[in-house]
């Protein structure tokens, strides 16, 4: 099985222009960028899913992006706003079996969207949103 691709550039294998680095993340421009400005965040320890991460790592990763995303919104870009962008499994659209945020800069007319299907015309019941909650809870174990 060919290595994981983040896991190549990780080991200095693939080149990548980095934007920033710790002991556990590493961010770096994404060579087919949307926007300009176009960022990849990645933790260092290759876990397929955010759902598989430890807590103190998926935790670490959003306070990466949230500095890459101040690096680019003080920078010389310009950018209107930014979106963060993790797919957590090959139905949400999971390119890459290596977890990974993309940070992508807003520009007016960037011709970038997010698609939403049409949504229900009627607000779901209390009682089927409980149905649902209840669902999610137990599987977590969660009690409130
Ligand atoms: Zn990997």
């Amino acid at each position: 099985m060919p290595e994981c691709i983040f896991c190549m550039i990780i080991r200095g294998k693939r080149p990548c222009t980095k934007v920033y680095e710790n002991d556990d993340m590493m961010a770096f421009m994404d060579n087919k960028p949307i926007t300009n400005g176009h960022v990849l965040l990645i933790p260092k320890k290759h876990t397929e899913l955010l759902t598989e991460m430890d807590d103190r790592l998926a935790g670490e990763m959003l306070i990466v992006a949230k500095k890459v995303g101040l690096a680019i919104k003080k920078s010389k870009l310009n950018c209107r706003g930014i979106n963060y962008i993790l797919a957590d499994g090959a139905e949400a659209g999971q390119d890459i079996f290596h977890v990974h945020m993309h940070i992508i800069p807003r520009y007016r007319g960037d011709g970038f969207g997010l698609r939403m299907p049409q949504r229900e015309d009627e607000e779901t019941s209390e009682e089927r949103l409980e149905r649902i909650a209840v669902k999610i809870r137990k599987g977590a174990g969660i009690h409130i």
